[in-house]
């Protein structure tokens, strides 16, 4: 039997059995039941560490990686940041409040959004959220209000776009000049908004912020923003007299979900990158700044997977078959959404050959609710059987809903020091708990 293509080396097999970090997914759905979140703890950390040792390695003291919150934000997780050092980013007042819940240090925070309320800009602030990434210039007032109105000052990036297409899918690309996100330097409106912050009394202009897209895979892109960034950056200091002390370069660094997704050699971009910003920095005339990143589906997404019982397998003669689980759209609505792809697996039948293929469809009453199509099981697959779905860490309960009012399922940390429930399962009172 040829051997399955395993999206992370957290995965293998024991007797016929889909392991997970070392363990057996069948007794962990026996344990926790299904649908559940896995979440491997020591790939969480070692995912933090390439990106911390690479950028001790390689860019200026001062410089940090800030996991994206938004890819998967729980109080667990804000713990493990804070225990390997690494910043985060919150778009919302909903994760600053997890965030703060679990003892994050907020300081070291970056608050993303394109349209934060004056309410969010007030909580964020008395939250004690370290810099704000002001996205445009009506954000920006009201920051330089709410700073005044609290006699300080706040520590300011600009969001820029640098006018970069990364030919991803176009809902996860935004750095081109007509993003709803951001300045454009192209049109000069990133100018006008560094002007502007200037001027203002209350706001310390740190620097500035891209972020180019998501699933990103190709070769330059990062280096591409980086030197369009740092030519801003010269521009600003010969108009201005401006110098940058802080360039946040986003996230997005790609993951493999599938084979021919390929993978990224991610210490190998951060030292290739590092030697094009101080290239660009000494052709600018500028010092190198201090260095952000922002990822958030490569520290999370290969460090989880989702495991489902299948209920129904119905096979349409001269058409197709589906295979049908307990979860869907409502945990995992990335297929719906973007057509992701993932690997799947019938976990407790990993020694039977994969002879037919079907649809892996959710229990929701929507014909699009599909987590994958042309998935290869073994024909024996059936009722009562366990599927697993690789590389869920990332956007998948981040992104669940209560849709049809399915309860969300618990996430299972898989602890160096023992499994905990990191998120416990929803019950029917959970459901009902906000209804008149
Ligand atoms: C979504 C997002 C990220 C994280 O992107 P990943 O693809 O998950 O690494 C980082 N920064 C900003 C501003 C984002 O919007």
């Amino acid at each position: 039997m040829k051997q399955p293509y395993f999206p992370c080396e957290n995965l293998s097999v024991k007797d016929g059995v889909l392991q997970f970090a070392g363990q057996s997914t069948a007794a962990l759905a026996a344990q926790y039941g299904t649908p559940l979140y896995l979440l491997d703890e020591a790939r969480i950390r070692q995912n933090c560490r390439v990106y911390l040792d690479a950028f001790k390695a390689h860019f200026p003291a001062g410089s940090l990686p800030h996991y994206a919150s938004k890819a998967n934000a729980c109080k667990a997780i804000y713990r493990l940041m804070t225990e390997e050092g690494m910043g985060v980013d919150v778009v919302s007042p909903g994760e600053i409040f997890t965030a703060k819940s679990a003892g994050f240090d907020l300081a070291r925070a970056f608050f993303h959004g394109n349209n934060k309320t004056d309410v969010d800009i007030a909580f964020a602030m008395d939250c004690g959220v370290g810099c704000f990434v002001v996205d445009n210039e009506e954000e920006l007032c009201a920051v330089e209000r709410e700073a005044a109105a609290r006699g300080r000052t706040q520590n300011v990036i600009l969001r820029l776009t640098p006018g970069i297409d990364t030919h991803t899918y176009a809902a996860v690309n935004t750095g081109k000049v007509d993003s709803k996100f951001g300045a454009a330097i192209e049109t000069g409106q990133a100018e006008a908004l560094t002007k502007s912050a200037l001027q203002k009394d209350h706001i310390a202009l740190l620097g500035f912020h891209c972020h180019i897209g998501s699933q990103v895979f190709e070769e330059d892109v990062f280096e591409r923003a980086a030197v369009i960034m740092i030519a801003f950056m010269a521009q600003m200091k010969k108009a201005y007299d401006f110098t940058t002390q802080l360039l946040n370069l986003g996230g997005g660094y790609g993951v493999p979900y599938v084979e021919a997704d390929g993978s990224i050699d991610i210490p190998a971009k951060i030292a290739t990158l590092a030697g094009v910003i101080n290239a660009a920095c000494a052709e600018g005339g500028i010092p190198v700044p201090r260095i952000a990143m922002e990822p958030g589906r490569s520290i999370v997404a290969d460090a989880g997977l989702t495991l489902y019982t299948v209920g129904a397998v119905k096979r349409i003669p001269g058409y197709k078959n589906y295979v049908s689980i307990d979860g869907g759209m409502a945990d995992n609505p990335r297929f719906a959404l973007y057509k992701s792809s993932y690997t799947c697996f019938a976990a407790n039948r990993m020694d039977e050959e994969p002879d037919m293929e079907a649809s892996l469809v959710g229990r929701c009453c929507e014909s699009g609710d599909i987590i994958q199509e042309r998935v290869p099981f073994p024909s024996s697959v059936g009722r009562g059987d366990l599927v697993a779905v690789c590389t869920t860490g990332a956007y998948n309960y981040a992104m669940a809903s209560n849709y049809n009012r399915l309860c969300r399922p618990a996430t299972v940390m898989l602890g160096e020091n023992g499994n905990y429930v990191a998120v416990r399962r929803e019950t029917f009172e959970d459901l009902t708990a906000l209804d008149a």
